[in-house]
């Protein structure tokens, strides 16, 4: 037993809560018209989910709840519950019982709910799915609608016969897997649309960030290259002053000896000036000479004197002056006068005015006549004498006078030789001297030229802001080695300053991008995935509906060959599938595909369904809908005045059918047929009291009977 009860409360005439309970395989409804019977099946349908209220007769929700009459107030709400056995555990919940309830609301609130919990339509849908109730409702026929499956479109048939076969529930996994499927190509194309957005972006990071790794490459390489080129400078300038003392060394040694070697023959000629100019300076010799030579003259004169006095002597006895004698003798004063006034030496001037004072007084004598006194011959020999002894003497000194001054003119020159070759010395060496210090600027300025490179390679430190101990490196092979480091530092601080100004936070943002395009490409990786396992999947439940719905239309064709058989005593009848056909752009039209009836009634020649009387598609119809039950039952089969179109001996075998069909499932029928009432195990009688309240009572075979025909 599938269907346990079923309790209508404020649904439609159902004002009171009613309960049935189903404890029959079939379960006749009877009563008369407008009892309420068909409200039963409607709320059957409802309950289990039912859209259209068009087949619920009504317009809106509100219409289905009981609605008052003039002896009974309105209600508010409407609720209808289903109870299932479940334990065989058909339905896919560890409930024995498994009871579904739907309540609308005067304010057109509807919920279901599904044991005790409010649950969505689609989980209603999801569980009868599985047992082949499905929202075609091919296992509830209303009254006036047995042959819809006749009337319906070969989709619509398709559908039905799915249903029928439980493969609405792969049906409802494949829209469950297409909506996820169109979800997930929309998180993809959303996805993909991000990574898209974020790529100028990450691109543009990536770069700023390679151009903050060669930046700080291009640091290291720079510090690596000052560090080097410091140390190497260092090294070279150390290097080269050590060369420059070298070099200074026996220069300023060679300058010293110069300058000594200078000094002491300075020293020298200063000496021998000294010498020179005191030989010089040594008058004396010639003043003795013009002295001796005055001298020598006076004696000269005195000698004359006597001489001639001598003679006079002898030819002129006494003493008269002649005026020449006179004259000679003022002659020779004059004479001696002009050479006393040359010298210059106060002794000579001394002794010459004692010779004036003779003169002038041997004058004066002359002068008064007075005769010389006479010497006498013996004496004037005598002063001749002497004088001649006075002359020699005198004429002596003069040699040796002028011995000297030959003596002293010879040394002069061999002192001025001396000096002109000691000038000529100090000339070579002054030339020797003026080489070395040449050569000493040189270095000297190669020393500044050092000191230069220090003070520049303090500054170079400086600029670089170089911290930390500074090594010494080795020493520059050449220039062109230092040239090439230094312009190899100046390319590298240029690019450093090219490359200057990129943010610190560049780094950060560039792995937070990275990873939110790894985290999207991740993302894009598992949802493609999904839409492959998705697409799998209903590649899969297209390959499993296939094969089952092709599987069980056979069966059911060849059950419904075989009741049609039986409902007909003969003919013959097929369902087969058509392809749906091909509109202009290719496109399946899918109304168009699904499920055909063909029926060949026996000794009837007909085309079409169309051509069928009323009772003939009543029988094709339940030959049909039994045969679809018969091979994949659903709980129950209800069936509302299905046998109303038939005739006795249709409605004795429409009564075999329904036995047959007990056996495989729960029927509810309702029905004003008492052939069909003969099959039923349980009987209700519906009846509507004065108060438009529809009621039940259990009825026996006999009082149904009575029930049906008394109305
Ligand atoms: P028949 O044998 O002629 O088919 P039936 O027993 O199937 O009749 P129903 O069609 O189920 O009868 O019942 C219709 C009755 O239900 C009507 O009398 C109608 O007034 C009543 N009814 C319908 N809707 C409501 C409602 N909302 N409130 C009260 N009564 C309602």
């Amino acid at each position: 037993m599938q269907l346990k009860s079923l309790t209508l409360s404020g649904f439609k005439s159902f004002g009171k809560t009613t309960i049935f309970e189903f404890s029959s395989p079939v379960t006749a409804i009877v009563g008369p018209n407008g009892s309420g019977k068909s409200n039963v099946v409607e709320a059957i349908r409802w309950v289990l989910g039912e859209q259209s209220m068009k087949s619920l007769r009504g317009k809106k929700g509100e219409d289905l709840i009981f609605n008052g009459s003039e002896l009974s107030a309105r209600l508010g709400r409407a609720e209808v519950k289903l109870v299932f056995d479940n334990s065989q555990r058909r339905f896919p919940l560890e409930f024995d019982d498994v009871v579904v309830a739907r309540r609308v609301m005067r304010d057109g609130t509807n919920e279901y709910v599904l044991n005790g919990s409010v649950v969505r339509l689609k989980d209603i849908y999801g569980m009868l799915a599985v047992v082949g109730l499905g929202s075609t409702q091919h296992h509830i026929i209303s009254q006036g609608e047995v042959d819809r499956i006749l009337w319906a479109s070969p989709r619509e048939r398709q559908e039905m016969i799915e249903e029928s076969l439980g493969l609405k529930e792969y049906h409802l996994k494949k829209r469950e897997a297409e909506r996820k499927l169109a979800e997930t190509a929309a998180n993809v194309r959303q996805v993909d649309l991000q990574r898209k957005e974020l790529a100028p972006h990450l691109k543009y990071l990536a770069l700023q960030s390679e151009k903050m790794r060669a930046h700080e490459d291009f640091k290291k390489e720079l510090d690596e290259k000052v560090r080097r080129y410091i140390s190497c400078e260092h090294a070279t300038i150390i290097a080269l002053e050590q060369m420059d003392r070298e070099e200074e060394k026996p220069f300023l040694e060679k300058r010293k000896e110069l300058e000594h070697e200078i000094s002491v023959l300075t020293h020298e000629i200063h000496a021998a000036e000294k010498t020179y100019s005191g030989v010089h300076m040594n008058k004396e010799i010639n003043e003795k000479l013009v002295d001796l030579d005055e001298k020598q003259k006076n004696l000269n004169r005195e000698l004359g004197r006597v001489e001639g006095a001598l003679l006079t002597e002898g030819n002129n006895e006494v003493g008269t002056v002649s005026p020449a004698e006179f004259l000679r003798e003022l002659g020779d004063a004059i004479l001696f006068v002009d050479g006393l006034m040359q010298k210059d030496s106060f002794e000579s001037l001394k002794s010459g005015l004692k010779d004036i004072k003779v003169m002038l007084e041997s004058l004066r004598k002359l002068c008064r006549g007075e005769k010389r006194a006479k010497e006498g011959d013996s004496g004037l020999r005598e002063k001749k004498r002497v004088l001649g002894e006075q002359l020699r003497e005198i004429e002596k000194k003069i040699n040796d006078l002028r011995e000297q001054q030959q003596e002293e003119t010879t040394k002069r020159e061999s002192i001025l030789g001396e000096l002109r070759e000691q000038e000529h010395h100090i000339r070579e060496y002054e030339h020797e001297l003026e080489s070395v210090r040449e050569k000493l600027r040189e270095v000297e300025f190669a020393k500044e030229k050092r000191h230069e490179r220090r003070a520049e390679l303090a500054n170079f430190i400086r600029d670089m802001r170089i911290d930390g101990e500074q090594k010494t490196g080795n020493v520059f092979r050449d220039d062109a080695e230092r040239h090439t480091l230094v312009r190899a530092i100046e390319r590298l601080r240029i690019k450093l300053e090219e490359a200057g100004g990129i943010d610190g936070s560049v780094l950060k943002e560039f792995d937070e991008t990275k990873n939110r395009d790894e985290f999207l490409e991740r993302e894009l990786e598992d949802l493609r995935k999904a839409v492959r396992s998705l697409e799998g999947l209903m590649k899969e439940l297209d390959g499993t509906l296939k094969e089952k719905f092709v599987g069980g239309l056979r069966k059911i064709n060849e059950q419904f060959q075989s009741y049609f058989k039986q409902m007909f005593g003969g003919g013959k009848a097929s369902l087969y599938a058509v392809k749906p056909e091909k509109n202009e752009d290719g496109e399946e039209d899918n109304t168009a595909g699904g499920v055909e009836i063909s029926v060949d009634v026996p000794r009837k020649r007909l085309r079409s369904l169309d051509m069928l009387s009323g009772g003939e598609r009543a029988l094709t119809s339940v030959a049909l809908l039994f045969a679809m039950s018969a091979i994949h039952p659903p709980p129950f089969l209800v069936l509302d005045e299905t046998d109303a179109a038939l005739d006795e001996a249709n409605s004795g075998r429409y009564g075999d059918l329904v036995d047959e069909l007990s056996r495989k499932l729960q029927l509810v029928i309702i029905t004003h047929n008492r052939q069909t009432m003969e099959h039923a195990g349980a009987l209700f009688g519906v009846t509507m009291d004065s108060a438009g309240f529809s009621r039940i009572l259990s009825l026996k075979f006999e009082e149904a009977k009575e029930y049906a025909s008394t109305e």
